[in-house]
């Protein structure tokens, strides 16, 4: 740092602070990006793994900045739940799920179940569940079809006020799973303490199997665990056939990655529906 007259300091560190500049300007533009459209919803499909059929997708979001290009939500998700955007962004991607999703069965496609990723943030506001609820019969559509993502990380905390919201989604219908499931600290005690719908195996689990050894177990155990325990299971990151396979000699029955298909705009996964399977 080189001081410039009074209380100025200009640093000079390259690599550091071009990530800093734009996570700076990223957070700055994130207030004005919902007015001026500048997100997306992708989708990426759900896979019955026996079948190949396309029964659901989940919904995640991008942001198409003017100067970065494609921000991935990885970038852009916590600086918008430090500056508290993240609510009106979380009730901007439902809004738009269910719009497509009214389209869809407008058109005359079979019901199927659609996965919305919510930050902890948005699970402590006031009118949670209320305000999902009105917005899916805004577009007069059954609550039954979607699913809340949730991440162990944003549960650590209040665990009874989570695990009343959690109840109030399931009594009307809404289905919760747990996200990125095994990366938390404790995986074991949200599966006991709370009721659980679906759970997704970590991508970083399915990556090496079934030539890792200790993956292989792990994923082996975490699926005869979430079928002794009544819970549904979708393998994330399916990337290669040897994997597919192996996921399928274990009777995993849902599964979603590249394999089948990336993330892809709305029109896209038309036609991916159009054809009703990936392959
Ligand atoms: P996630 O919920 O764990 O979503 C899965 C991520 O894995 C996505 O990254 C997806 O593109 C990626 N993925 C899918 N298949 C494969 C595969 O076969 N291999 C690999 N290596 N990756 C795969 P994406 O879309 O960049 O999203 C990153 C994270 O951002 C999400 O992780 C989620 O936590 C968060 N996110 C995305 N959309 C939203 C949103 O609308 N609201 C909130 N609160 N968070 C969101
Ligand atoms: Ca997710
Ligand atoms: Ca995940
Ligand atoms: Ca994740």
């Amino acid at each position: 740092a080189k001081k410039e007259g009074k209380n100025k300091y200009v640093i000079f560190s390259s690599q550091v602070n071009i990530e800093s500049y734009k996570q700076f300007m990223l957070r700055n533009d994130l207030h004005a990006a919902l007015e001026n459209e500048q997100f997306q919803v992708y989708y990426q499909p759900f896979i019955k793994l026996r079948t190949n059929e396309i029964i659901g997708a989940e919904a995640l979001i991008r942001w198409k900045h003017p100067k970065w290009g494609m921000v991935s939500p990885g970038e852009f998700i916590s600086l918008a739940e430090e500056i508290g955007v993240i609510v009106s962004l979380g009730n901007w991607v439902l809004r738009e799920v269910c719009r497509n999703y009214r389209q869809w069965l407008n058109e005359g496609l079979p019901a199927m179940k659609i996965s919305v990723n919510y930050s902890g943030i948005q699970l402590f506001e006031k009118d949670f569940v209320e305000n999902i609820l009105k917005t899916v019969a805004e577009f007069e559509l059954d609550p039954h079809f979607l699913i809340v993502e949730l991440t162990e990380s944003i549960l650590i905390h209040e665990f009874k006020s989570i695990k009343s919201s959690i109840r109030a989604l399931q009594a009307v219908g809404i289905k919760v799973a747990l996200d990125d499931f095994g990366t938390g600290y404790s995986s074991f005690a949200y599966l006991h303490r709370l009721k659980i719908d679906f759970l997704k195996i970590d991508c970083s689990f399915i990556r090496d199997i079934p030539l890792n050894n200790k993956s292989t177990l792990i994923t082996k155990s975490i699926i005869t665990l979430a079928r002794d325990l009544g819970i549904k299971l979708v393998a994330e990151g399916v990337e290669n056939a040897e994997q597919l396979s192996f996921l399928r000699y274990l009777n995993c029955y849902t599964g979603q990655g590249y394999f089948y298909s990336r993330p892809v705009p709305k029109i896209d996964f038309e036609q991916l529906l159009a054809k009703k399977i990936c392959e």
